[in-house]
C-alpha cells in the first residue's frame, strides 16, 4: 500500500491500515524515506526543511519515521536487557543460586519522587491546540507500539499531571514556554534528545518564540536529526533553518 514498500516497522504498518490511510499522501512520500536515512542507504539522519499546509498529512510524515526510529532504538535495547537476563541467569545457575528476577517497573503516577524525564524525540508546536493534536496523532499511529509513550507538555494544563505522564516518555509533544519552564525547574532533561522537530515553524516566529527556539536548540545540540516543517519559506524561516540543521536542510516541497 505504499506504506510497506518504504520500509515502515510492522506495528506503524498496521497502524495506518486502522486508521484507513490506503496510501502515503504526496508529502508523506517525499519526506518519509529521507528521514528515515540512517538505515536506508544514508550514514547519517538527514535534516529536512519540508514546505507544508495543513490536510497535506505533514503530521504522519514526520510521525512515521520518529516513531519507525524510536521502535528500532527499544527493540535494540530490548535486546540487550534480554541479553544481559539470560547472561545472569545462566551466571546464577551455574553457581547453583536462584534465578535473578526481572525488575519490576514501578508505575510513576504512584511513585512520590520523579526524577527528570529524558525524552528522545522531542516535537515543538506554536499552540496548545496544535500540540494536543499532533499528540493525538502520536498516540494513534503508536497504538501497536509496546512500550512507546508519548507525552504532552503545553502551558495552562496542572504541572503535576505531566510531570507525572512525563515520566519514560519517549517522545514528548511540547509548546516552547511551558517545555523550558519544565527543563528549568528540572522536571525534564534534553540532553538526551536525539530527534527534533519544529512544527508550524512560521506560526512559530509569528508567535515570538524565535528566542525559546534558539534556547531549545542549544539545549538539544547533540542531537541527531532536525526537521522543520512551514507554510511558507520566507528569508526568516531559512535563516531559521540555517541556524538549527546541517547545511539548512535538505527541502522538500
Ligand atoms: P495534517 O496535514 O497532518 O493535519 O493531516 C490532515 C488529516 O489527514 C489528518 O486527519 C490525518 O489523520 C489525515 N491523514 C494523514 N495521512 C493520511 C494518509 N496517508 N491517508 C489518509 N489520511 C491521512
Amino acid at each position: 500500500n505504499g506504506f510497506i514498500e518504504m520500509g515502515l516497522a510492522p506495528e506503524l504498518v498496521r497502524a495506518v491500515a486502522d486508521l484507513g490511510y490506503t496510501g502515503p499522501t504526496i508529502v508523506q512520500r517525499k519526506a518519509i524515506p529521507l528521514a528515515m536515512g540512517a538505515g536506508h542507504g544514508a550514514t547519517r539522519f538527514i535534516d529536512l526543511m519540508v514546505s507544508s499546509q495543513t490536510g497535506s498529512g505533514k503530521t504522519a510524515a514526520y510521525l512515521l519515521p520518529l516513531l519507525h526510529t524510536l521502535i528500532g532504538q527499544q527493540a535494540q535495547v530490548q535486546a540487550q536487557e534480554r541479553a544481559a537476563l539470560e547472561r545472569a541467569a545462566a551466571d546464577a545457575a551455574t553457581r547453583d543460586a536462584p534465578a535473578p528476577k526481572r525488575p519490576k517497573r514501578k508505575d510513576p503516577m504512584h511513585t512520590r519522587h520523579f526524577k527528570a524525564a529524558t525524552p528522545g524525540a522531542l516535537i515543538l508546536c506554536p499552540t496548545r491546540e496544535l500540540a494536543q493534536q499532533v499528540a493525538h496523532d502520536a498516540i494513534d499511529l503508536a497504538r501497536h507500539c509496546r512500550g512507546l509513550r508519548v507525552a504532552n507538555v503545553v502551558g495552562g494544563m496542572p504541572y503535576q499531571m505531566q510531570i507525572a505522564k512525563l515520566q519514560n516518555a519517549s517522545l514528548v509533544v511540547a509548546t516552547p514556554g511551558r517545555l523550558l519552564d519544565l527543563q528549568r525547574s528540572m522536571q525534564i532533561k534534553l540532553d538526551k534528545v536525539q530527534f527534533l522537530v519544529v512544527d508550524e515553524a512560521d506560526r512559530m516566529l509569528d508567535l515570538g518564540f524565535s528566542d525559546d527556539l534558539a534556547e531549545i536548540n542549544q539545549l538539544t545540540s547533540q542531537r541527531q536529526q532536525t526537521m522543520m516543517f512551514s507554510a511558507t519559506f520566507a528569508p526568516r524561516i531559512q535563516q531559521l533553518a540555517l541556524r538549527v540543521m546541517h547545511d539548512g536542510g535538505s527541502s522538500v516541497q
